[in-house]
């Protein structure tokens, strides 16, 4: 009896999105399971698609069906457990199976369609370059002396044609020897090795009696397959890297796998280093800046059972670990662990769907855990273990506030106060570093007429265009748009336009002319667009052939540097009062990380905040570094005006060409939205709006939102899905696009 596999196929609208059935041949029959990718035939004109087989099961009688055309190899198969990650994915961001595939698993390592002698085939994206490589098989007695060459080369084991040819053994000679029966030969990837400058220099770790309290009560969890989430909240410079490490260790010791989480790419380095100096090559890595070979390799390694320890950014937690056993989350509160394309997923989510199905223990750690997860702890649904001092026992940095209101009344129109200013001259004159956190990139922010008063925007964009000094230019940071020549008159009016504003390129201009003996480093996207920029200028600056780090947000969390005992924050106010009801926790998270940043070794640390409102509540406390009474402030006020964790918020944009259209769409969801909950009673639902985002319009197309605060539940997604059909059903979509989003930030 044939097989029927049910396949979703790709390209499908969530309308579309079902299942479809195909016979599978019986040359195939044997390679065909859930989870593997194959070719389709679809529609009308059966033209090929990708797929994945969700079940294989025995035909339906008398249904005609159509045949699969081919099926991708057997290490192409999605294991169970990403096949389980895949539907996840589905429920829980409304994407399509086929979205949700191909997030999972990397781009080369996906198949594609292609036609090989009018039969339409599977081809893998990525077709690494290959080589010979050659072995001896059995000595002979004549060999020319080429010949003894190459035999004698082979002496120590198998060798590439690359390298051999890099000594003069010409491939001919080679290809002779194989046919004479001398040497045998495979073809095989070429080797392209990634963080080789990594030495592995395992270090026995003594952890302090406080780190090792914590590792006492984790360490055993691991053990334990119901053991419940943990919340390490651990101060700046706690070590709770050490802690990882330990936790590592025993991890692997049980037979068991990590999985490492880090924030951004800018942190990756330091972690890799870490890990490969303790694990050496049974680390891989998996993060958005290694291109696609780099990547696949690292997948490949993880997937062959190659590798015991994964670290990376946020679509590392995908990484196809059979034997999970540890999943750490650093910074947890950060934003980046929620994807911003679809499907929208939030790798925190993830992480703790993987631990429970793996029995592995998932540890969120921060010194600014997000309410989120601080409440979550104090209801019990998580453990909460902490690490309240510094590991060198050093008090935290003592931090100092700068007004610069009086700054400004003194004739200071710099962004650097005179306080500042002096504490960076004390460091330089002592050969100690300053780290600088300023959020905002370019020269100056602000473009505005002196007549009318106009601010300078971007043509497609609602934002202000940004001033970037190097190139000359007026950029949009959100589209790219640019002008060159800078203009000078305003567009509307013909005033004349000013300039204000500190971005980091002014600032540096400004700290070079403030302290003209000074070594300063700038880093932001601009100065680290190229590859291994990050790793590069840290580097340098952890060498100490810089006095100053001047950056934006990306040198503000996690980093490690023993010189490091002064921290200044720059414009700060405007995060402060931004909108959204997170604004104070990432402001509070923001100062509290890079304040931490000082004072990490030998040296107690000291760090400026410069702001025109020194007794903002969220300030003085960041100042203090109190975040338990943070979090009692935030909690009370979330719970007051509902917002999460006492709900959910989803937040529904639309997106479109025309403005009045988007507007329409945005309504007919919400009349959806309110029919469905009428219909069912389990979905009780607030909907604000539809409002204009706070970026109301982006690359030319206009946006808007309903925000619905929910229980984000399954009834709850049940209903969205449900009005996204309907909107799908009623073409809706021509007039604008929608996304559904359960991010904090989702509007930003
Ligand atoms: P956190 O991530 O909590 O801010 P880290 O893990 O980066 O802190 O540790 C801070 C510094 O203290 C690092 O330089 C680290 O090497 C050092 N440190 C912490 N614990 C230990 C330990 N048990 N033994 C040696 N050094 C430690
Ligand atoms: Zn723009």
């Amino acid at each position: 009896m044939p097989l029927v596999a049910q396949v979703a196929v790709s390209g499908a609208t969530i309308h579309f999105d079902k299942l479809y059935s195909y016979l599978v041949p019986q040359l195939l029959a044997a390679r065909v399971y859930p989870g593997s990718m194959v070719l389709v035939p679809f529609g009308r004109g059966s033209k090929a698609r990708m797929g994945v087989v969700l079940n294989v099961q025995q035909p339906a009688p008398d249904v005609p069906l159509k045949e699969l055309y081919d099926v991708a190899p057997e290490q192409a198969c999605l294991s169970p457990e990403l096949l389980a990650l895949v539907q996840e994915l589905r429920e829980h961001t409304f994407c399509t199976y086929y979205e949700a595939v191909k997030a999972v698993i990397p781009y080369g390592a996906q198949y594609r369609a292609c036609v090989e002698n009018g039969v339409p085939k599977l081809k893998k994206q990525l077709v690494r370059h290959t080589q010979w490589v050659y072995a001896q098989a059995q000595k002979l007695e004549k060999l020319t002396k080429k010949q003894q060459q190459a035999w004698e080369a082979l002496a120590r084991g198998p060798l590439g044609q690359d390298t051999l040819e890099r000594m003069s053994i010409s491939r001919d000679v080679l290809e002779r020897l194989v046919q004479k029966g001398a040497l045998h030969r495979e073809m095989q990837d070429k080797p392209l090795e990634l963080y080789r400058q990594y030495a592995e220099q395992p270090q026995m770790i003594q952890l302090s009696p406080e780190q090792q309290s914590v590792y006492d009560i984790l360490a055993p969890c691991m053990e334990r397959p119901d053991a419940k989430p943990a919340l390490l909240y651990g101060v700046t410079g706690s070590g709770k890297t050490l802690v990882f490490i330990k936790l590592i260790e025993r991890c692997l010791a049980l037979g068991r796998q990590a999985l490492v989480l880090v924030p951004e790419i800018s942190l990756t380095p330091q972690m890799i280093r870490r890990l490969k100096a303790q694990f050496g090559q049974r680390v891989a890595v998996q993060h958005s800046a290694l291109n696609h070979t780099e990547r696949l390799l690292q997948w490949q390694q993880i997937q062959s059972g190659g590798a015991d320890v994964v670290v990376g950014t946020r679509s590392a937690v995908f990484a196809p670990l059979e034997k999970l056993g540890l999943i750490i989350i650093d910074e947890e509160q950060e934003h980046t662990y929620q994807a911003e394309n679809a499907p929208r997923y939030d790798a925190r989510e993830i992480a703790r769907r993987r631990a429970i199905r793996c029995g592995a223990l998932l540890v969120l750690a921060s010194a600014t855990p997000s309410v989120e997860s601080f409440y979550a702890a104090k209801q019990g649904r998580m453990q909460l273990v902490q690490l309240a001092h510094r590991y060198n026992d050093m008090p935290l940095p003592q931090v100092y506030m700068a007004d610069m209101r009086t700054e400004l009344a003194a004739g200071n129109a710099t962004a650097l106060s005179s306080f500042l200013k002096q504490e960076l001259e004390k460091n330089l004159a002592v050969g100690q570093q300053s780290i600088l956190l300023l959020n905002r990139r370019g020269y100056q922010t602000v473009a505005m007429c002196t007549s009318c008063g106009q601010v300078l925007k971007c043509a497609s964009c609602s934002v202000p265009m940004v001033y970037h000094k190097a190139t000359e230019r007026l950029l949009c940071h959100y589209c790219g748009a640019s002008h060159h020549p800078v203009p000078t008159v305003c567009p509307a009016c013909g005033g004349k336009l000013k300039y204000t504003g500190f971005g980091t390129q002014r600032v540096e201009e400004q700290l070079a002319e403030a302290l003209p003996n000074a070594r300063i480093l700038r880093m932001d996207a601009d100065s680290t667009a190229h590859k291994n920029a990050h790793e590069t200028l840290l580097r340098a600056f952890s060498n100490g052939e810089y006095d100053i780090l001047l950056g934006t947000q990306m040198v503000a969390k996690g980093l490690d540097f023993e010189r490091v005992t002064l921290v200044g924050v720059l414009g700060i106010d405007q995060m402060l009062f931004a909108q959204g009801y997170k604004a104070f926790e990432h402001v509070f998270s923001l100062v509290t990380q890079v304040v931490g940043r000082a004072g990490r070794a030998q040296q107690p640390g000291r760090a400026v905040i410069q702001t025109v409102d020194p007794h903002h509540p969220v300030l003085e406390l960041a100042a203090k570094q109190d975040y338990p009474s943070f979090y009692e402030q935030e909690i009370a006020f979330r719970k007051l005006n509902l917002y999460p964790p006492f709900c959910v918020i989803c937040t529904v944009g639309f997106c479109g060409k025309n403005e009045a259209g988007v507007l329409q769409a945005a309504r007919a969801f919400a009349v959806f939205v309110q029919q469905e909950t009428q219909r069912r009673n389990d979905v009780p639902l607030r909907l604000l709006g539809p409002a204009p985002m706070s970026i109301v319009m982006l690359k030319e197309q206009f946006r808007y939102k309903l925000t619905l605060k929910c229980r984000g539940d399954k009834a709850f997604r049940a209903m969205i899905r449900t009005a996204l059909q309907q909107y799908d059903a009623g073409g809706w979509a021509a007039k604008a696009s929608v996304t559904v989003d359960f991010h904090a930030d989702a509007d930003l």
